[in-house]
């Protein structure tokens, strides 16, 4: 069985005077938590430890009882009356601090050994341990009591005394029949939240080479992520190289155009003020406008693929490596806009892996190299062209795409998305023989070829197409595109969703 966590955020209501309550309750925490990382660092194999076995030795070393009445570093010094479960959740923060700290610094070491032995100069400056500790507060039972949907019993510290009140919870409800974790509460802005992390159990999809090649029902989803109009494009493609669905996600210039029309405005803002003081954020609202609009959109999308994928019970979701980004030349606001379209196909990706996740599909991705020149079925280079220009030369983010060796014709970018899943099959089936003959899927009405361009297979094969990929696997699963000089419009080819 895997297991996928979520976290649901709910907004609390509480009376004014609780604000200086949770604020003194979350100070004290990260004191005692702090507490904690130094007796870790005075005792430091207790990380060699389990969890559990690191907290019963961490309680002898602090902890005053009558069977252990003077314990090496006691808590008490600190802060008196701590509840158990409250010291408990603070000595767990500690520990994954420290064991994040040391784990850095371990491979800091390991990089600077590797640079002594080759030579060459070591200038990068260690991991700290933190500074300050702003974590928080985690809430194990017996710090909270009598949920229900609508209110809590939280037990906090009030700066005098422990003391328990009731808060209403308002905003999403929690998911029935899951199992909940122990709720934290966060402070954002001026506001409390509640933030409960909620456990899904579920049957594992297994890895993705197993599906592929013990499994020919098992159906990919691929995505062409684009800085332009169409922001995914979708496929869904059987191991065999069937296609049977695609799907064009959509709203690309809209979000381009308010993100470069906002940047335009800071750019003008900045042209007028002049010098901007270091350290200190201009135009605070502009920027947080782009990056609300940005992380909206990205949740957006990957629900989008992911539900896409869902519908046609694929169970692999695969993208390619972002590659470098290209900066653009232009304006502030035209740099500025390439590069945060770039940034929200990074953060598409790793929402829709946490999305598919918990719906049961793996994700991955291959290699970026030509995935956009070549063509899905012969793997020749193609033109990409605009509507209405001849079908020659390569125009980055063109919309058509034609295949001088076998007449492919169709949209770019959803050749691109084809060949991104091919990659993936591939990646399983390196010794598979070209095939002759093309298969031709009867739910897509694609037409089966017989001309003779087609059978003879790839002329041009590109050299070394990504590590994984090798010669001889381009014919896997081929399929046509389209039909020869098909005159249906290309809007009409394809199931247009947005
Ligand atoms: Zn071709």
């Amino acid at each position: 069985m895997a297991k996928a966590t979520t976290t649901i955020k709910q907004v609390l209501n509480y009376q004014p005077a609780h604000v200086a309550w949770f604020a003194v309750n979350q100070v004290l925490f990260n004191q005692v938590a702090a507490f904690y990382f130094d007796v870790i660092q005075a005792h430091i194999n207790v990380l060699d430890h389990s969890s559990k076995e690191a907290l019963t030795i961490l309680e002898q070393l602090t902890h005053t009882t009558k069977s252990n009445p003077t314990p090496v570093m006691p808590l008490s010094d600190m802060a008196e009356d701590v509840p158990a479960y409250f010291r408990r959740a603070a000595i767990h923060a500690a520990l994954g601090c420290a064991h994040a700290f040391y784990a850095h610094l371990e491979k800091w070491r390991q990089r600077k050994e590797k640079a002594r032995t080759q030579g060459k100069k070591f200038y990068e400056r260690p991991p700290v341990p933190p500074r300050s500790w702003n974590k928080a507060v985690t809430l194990y039972q017996g710090m909270w009591k009598e949920r229900t949907s609508s209110s809590l019993m939280i037990k906090v510290w009030t700066g005098t005394c422990w003391s328990w009140i009731k808060v209403r919870i308002t905003g999403r409800a929690l998911p029935a029949g899951r199992e909940l974790g122990s709720p934290q509460l966060v402070q954002k802005g001026k506001q409390w939240w509640l933030h409960t992390p909620v456990e899904k159990l579920f049957q594992s999809p297994g890895n993705i080479e197993k599906q592929v090649t013990t499994n020919p029902g098992t159906k990919i989803c691929a995505v062409d992520l684009n800085i332009n109009e169409h922001i995914a494009v979708c496929t869904i493609q059987t191991v065999e190289g069937t296609i049977l669905a695609t799907k064009f996600i959509g709203g690309g210039n809209e979000i381009s155009g308010f993100r470069k029309c906002q940047l335009g405005r800071i750019a003008r803002n900045r042209s007028q003020t002049g010098i901007i003081a270091e350290g200190e954020q201009d135009n605070v609202d502009l920027w947080k406008k782009i990056r609300q609009v940005d992380e909206q959109a990205a949740h957006l999308i990957s629900a989008r693929i992911v539900q896409f994928a869902r519908q046609h019970e694929a169970t692999i979701v695969v993208f390619e490596h972002l590659g470098n980004l290209r900066p653009a030349r232009g304006k502030y606001s035209r740099r500025g806009n390439t590069k945060r379209a770039y940034w929200m196909k990074g953060r598409i990706f790793t929402y829709a892996k946490y999305k598919a996740y918990t719906m049961g599909m793996v994700t991955s991705r291959v290699s970026p190299r030509n995935t956009s020149r070549e063509c899905a079925c012969c793997r020749s280079l193609i033109a990409r062209y605009d509507t209405g220009k001849p079908a020659e030369g390569y125009t980055p983010g063109a919309p058509l795409a034609f295949c001088f060796q076998c007449g492919m014709k169709g949209n770019a970018d959803r050749n691109a998305s084809l060949v991104i899943g091919q990659r993936l099959r591939a990646r399983y089936h390196p010794k598979e023989k070209p095939q002759a003959l093309r298969r031709v899927s009867k739910d897509t009405g694609v037409a089966l070829s017989q001309d003779a361009k087609c059978e003879e297979g790839p002329s041009i094969l590109l050299a070394g197409h990504g590590e994984s990929n090798e010669h001889g696997t381009a014919q896997d699963g081929v399929f046509r595109m389209d039909e020869h000089a098909s005159d249906i419009p290309h809007q009409l080819r394809f199931p247009f969703e947005l």
